[in-house]
């Protein structure tokens, strides 16, 4: 914090006054007060000379040719950079309502002649500690504006980065599906809220057939780009909100159809069997088909409350070894 006690030399005082005793006395007396000042007696040269080098406070007359030091102050109050400069008046009018419009033209003081030297001091020095204390208030506004600034954007870096993570948390870094560990989670919520519910929750358990033939054919590089195209076009085949696709793991998928019965289930799988259909990805070495296929296992039911969803994975495990069984590139339901 800046220190109040400033020297007076440091701040710079300007005299305006067109009696040149009173200019004289008055530049004297702060300088022998260790004040940097100026004394300069005609107006319109005040106005100029404060416009080339402004002044911590002027000490402005008011009965001056030219024009009068009310006129000064309106002018200086007028203009940007000098509106903010402290004006005492010092004069030898003693009527209120000169000393009225002074402080109604932004004057911050009224000093009337004779003066004494001390009462100027104490004037002079309780407008400059009042400047002072403003700017000081200002810088510390300043200051909090910033930090205020500056923390708002690190909570946004923050917020951003915290979504980033829990993004990574729940997403196959492959596949960009859920990961397994946002599946089991799911489930479990879902599990529960339709056992509340009591409405059906479908599970499509899927397998790339002959996977370990692709990688071996391709290499795993193709293997890879394979389960992304599997991936994005059983991200397609979901339309709802709740609905979640999720790799389960290697070459095996998962779908949490929440609120859909067994026929909806069967849609859906049926749909991404098309659409495999129509990727024609090449799979030389499958001993099913010239493309890449799937076996799929569906299952549905209605969760109760004392159960887990253990068993639903079971049958839809089930399902799916079923369907291998059966010759592969299928879907079988366990209703
Ligand atoms: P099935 O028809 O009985 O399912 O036969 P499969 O060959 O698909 O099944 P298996 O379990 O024998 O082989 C799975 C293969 O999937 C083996 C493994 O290398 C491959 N695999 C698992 N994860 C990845 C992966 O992230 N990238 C690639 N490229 N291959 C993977
Ligand atoms: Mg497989
Ligand atoms: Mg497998």
């Amino acid at each position: 914090m800046q220190s109040l006690e400033t020297s007076p030399s440091s701040e710079y005082i300007l005299v305006v006054d067109d009696t040149p005793h009173n200019l004289h006395l008055l530049i004297t007396m702060l300088t022998r007060r260790g004040y940097r000042s100026h004394g300069i007696n005609d107006s319109l040269m005040a106005i100029s000379a404060i416009q080339n080098e402004k002044p911590d406070l002027v000490l402005l007359d008011i009965n001056m040719p030219n024009i009068n030091g009310f006129e000064v102050c309106q002018q200086l109050k007028a203009g940007e950079v000098t509106c903010e400069i402290p004006i005492i008046f010092i004069s030898a009018r003693d009527e209120v309502i000169d000393k009225v419009e002074a402080f109604r033209v932004g004057g911050v003081d009224y000093i009337t002649k004779p003066f004494q030297i001390a009462e100027v001091v104490a004037r002079i020095e309780n407008q400059l500690t009042l400047r002072r204390l403003r700017r000081q208030m200002q810088e510390q506004n300043e200051n909090l504006k910033q930090e205020i600034r500056s923390r708002i954007i690190a909570e946004t870096l923050l917020q951003e980065a915290n979504e980033k993570l829990e993004r990574l948390v729940n997403l196959d870094g492959l596949t960009q599906l859920a990961n397994r560990r946002c599946f089991d989670a799911y489930i479990d919520q879902e599990w529960q809220r339709l056992a509340r519910e009591q409405s059906p929750l479908s599970l499509i358990m899927c397998d790339i057939d002959f996977f370990k033939n692709y990688n071996d054919t391709y290499g795993h590089i193709a293997g890879d780009d394979c389960l992304r195209k599997v991936s994005f076009l059983i991200k397609q085949s979901i339309r709802r909100p709740a609905d979640l696709a999720a790799r389960y793991g290697g070459e095996e998928f998962v779908l949490v159809l929440p609120n859909t019965d067994t026929s909806g289930a069967i849609a859906i799988a049926e749909t991404i069997k098309k659409g495999l259909l129509e990727l024609a990805l090449p799979h030389e070495d499958s001993s099913i088909s010239e493309y890449v296929t799937l076996s799929m296992g569906v299952t549905s039911m209605i969760p109760k409350i004392d159960s887990l969803p253990s068993i639903l994975l079971t049958a839809a495990d089930y399902a799916l070894y079923r369907a291998k069984e059966l010759g592969r590139n299928q879907i079988y339901l366990i209703g």
